[in-house]
C-alpha cells in the first residue's frame, strides 16, 4: 500500500470513519489523557516518527513487546529470512520446537509450551486447563491485575475483601463470572479469607505477579511465596500471568526474579518479537492433559506461526546475552531516580514504581500497594503530564494505569531527554 502525505488529524477522521472509535484496541485511542492519537509511520530503535515527521522518544514500545526497540536488525533479518520461505504452513516447522525449547530453558517452571496467538488466548486455555486439572470451577484473582479480554475474567472491581464477580462490560452474562472472585493485591489476609470460603472450589489463583496494568505495583516482599504456599495446601493451581513481566523484569521472568515456581505460566508480548503471540505452559504431567494427549481441546489455525517463532527466538537469543537485564534495571533505576528528585524539587508529589526496565508514576503522596490505591491517584494530572511530555516528544502511555518500558535502545541520552523533558514539565504542573 502507498500512502499520500497526511496530517494525524486527516488521519483520525478517516479512521474514525471506517474503525471503531478510530481503534482496534480501546487504549490507543487516547481518551483516558484527552487529544487524538498520533499515527506512527515508523520506528528506529527507542524512537518512533509519525506520520507528519514528527519524532518521539518511545515508551510504550508496543505495550511492552519491543524490549530491544524498534526494528532490531538481527530480529529484522532473521524475520525476513523466514518470510522468504513462506508465511505459513500449517504442518510442524523446527521454529516452534527451537522457541519452545528456549523458554523452557528460560523458565524452569515450564517443561512444555503451547503456543497461541495471544496472550487473552493463553489465558483462557491455562484456565481451562486448570479446571480440567482439579474438576474445580473457580478462580480467584487480583483487583488491578489485567489478563485479557476473555468473559470470565472481565469483573468489577468491589472494595470488599473479596467480591464474587459482577460483570464489567455489557454483553458478559452474569453467569460467565460468578465463578471468579476478586481479592485486593498484596492483602494475604483477603486471599486466605477466599480460600477458607471457596477453597475446595477454586481450581486455580490466577495473579500478575507484578501487577502491571494498573500502572506498576510490585508484590510485597514474601507474597508470592505465601501464595505458592497457600495454593499448595489446598491443591489449587497457581499460574502467573507473566504476559508482562515474562523475559522484561529477569530472563526468567518474575518467577525466577523472585524465586517462586507456579504450575503454569502465561506469557506473550516480547516471545512474540513484535509479532502477536501468546504461550501457556507448565509442567509435562499438567500440559499432557491438553488435546491431542489429553482431553482438554485447544486449537489454532495461525498458532506457533513460523515468522513470529523465528522474531522471538531471535529476540530471545539477542536478550540471553550477559548484561542485558542489569543494563535494564541499571537504565530503569537511573530513570526512577530522577523522575523522583524533579517531583521533589518542583513539589508535585510522585510514587515513581520500577523493576528493570518496567516503571510507572503515580501522582500520589500515598504508598501504592493495591489496585484501589492506585485509582486513587490524581489521574487529571497524569493526563496534563503526558500531553506536556508528548508536546516536548515524549510519548509515555496515554493511560495512567499503563506501566512505561524501557527498551535496550533507551541509553543515556535518552535518559536525559527524557528527564529534562520531565523537569519542565513537571514545574508546568505544580
Ligand atoms: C497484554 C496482556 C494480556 C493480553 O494479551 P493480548 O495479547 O493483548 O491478548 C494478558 N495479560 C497481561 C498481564 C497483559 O499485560
Amino acid at each position: 500500500m502507498r500512502f499520500v502525505k497526511a496530517t494525524n488529524d486527516a488521519c483520525w477522521r478517516e479512521a474514525q470513519r471506517y474503525l471503531v472509535g478510530g481503534v482496534n484496541s480501546p487504549v490507543r485511542s487516547f481518551r483516558a489523557v484527552g487529544g487524538r492519537p498520533f499515527f506512527a509511520d515508523r520506528g528506529a530503535g527507542a524512537y518512533l516518527w509519525d506520520v507528519e515527521g514528527n519524532r518521539y522518544l518511545d515508551y510504550v514500545c508496543s505495550w511492552g513487546a519491543l524490549i530491544l526497540g524498534h526494528r532490531p536488525p538481527a530480529v529484522l533479518k532473521a524475520a525476513e529470512e523466514a518470510l522468504g520461505r513462506g508465511t505459513t504452513f500449517g504442518t510442524p516447522t523446527r521454529w516452534e520446537t527451537a522457541l519452545a525449547k528456549e523458554v523452557a530453558q528460560a523458565v524452569p517452571s515450564m517443561e512444555q509450551v503451547r503456543f497461541v496467538s495471544s496472550g487473552t488466548e493463553a489465558v483462557m486455555s491455562g484456565i481451562r486447563l486448570a479446571r480440567a486439572a482439579t474438576g474445580r470451577r473457580k478462580i480467584l484473582k487480583f483487583d488491578g491485575a489485567y489478563h485479557g479480554h476473555l468473559d470470565a475474567l472481565l469483573t468489577q472491581a468491589g472494595s470488599g475483601m473479596a467480591t464474587l464477580g459482577v460483570p464489567a462490560s455489557e454483553g458478559v452474562p452474569p453467569h460467565l463470572t460468578q465463578d471468579t472472585i476478586t481479592v485486593p493485591f498484596n492483602d494475604l489476609k483477603a486471599v486466605a479469607q477466599a480460600i477458607d470460603r471457596y477453597g475446595r472450589e477454586l481450581a486455580c489463583v490466577l495473579a500478575e505477579p507484578i501487577l502491571a496494568n494498573i500502572g506498576v505495583i510490585p508484590p510485597a516482599p514474601g507474597f508470592l511465596r505465601a501464595l505458592r504456599r497457600m495454593t499448595r495446601q489446598n491443591r489449587i493451581l497457581l499460574i502467573f500471568d507473566e504476559v508482562i513481566t515474562g523475559f522484561r523484569v529477569a530472563y526468567g521472568g518474575a518467577q525466577g526474579l523472585y524465586q517462586v515456581r507456579p504450575d503454569l505460566t502465561i506469557l506473550g508480548k516480547v516471545i512474540g518479537g513484535g509479532f502477536p503471540i501468546g504461550a501457556y505452559g507448565g509442567s509435562r504431567r499438567l500440559m499432557r492433559l491438553i488435546a491431542p494427549s489429553g482431553p482438554v481441546y485447544q486449537a489454532g489455525t495461525l498458532a506457533g506461526h513460523p515468522v513470529t517463532m523465528v522474531a522471538g527466538w531471535a529476540t530471545l537469543q539477542l536478550l540471553k546475552r550477559p548484561g542485558t537485564y542489569e543494563r535494564l534495571e541499571h537504565r530503569g533505576r537511573e530513570l526512577r531516580r530522577g523522575l523522583i528528585r524533579e517531583g521533589r524539587r518542583a513539589r508535585v508529589p510522585v510514587k515513581v514504581h520500577q523493576v528493570g526496565g518496567l516503571l510507572s508514576l503515580f501522582f500520589t503522596e500515598e504508598e501504592v500497594r493495591t489496585g484501589l490505591e492506585a485509582r486513587g491517584a490524581d489521574s487529571r494530572r497524569y493526563a496534563r503530564y503526558f500531553r506536556g511530555m508528548l508536546d516536548r516528544g515524549i510519548y509515555l502511555p496515554p493511560s495512567p494505569f499503563e506501566g512505561w518500558f524501557v527498551s535496550t535502545a533507551h541509553g543515556a541520552r535518552e535518559l536525559k531527554e527524557t528527564l529534562e523533558a520531565h523537569e519542565a514539565v513537571i514545574e508546568g504542573i505544580a
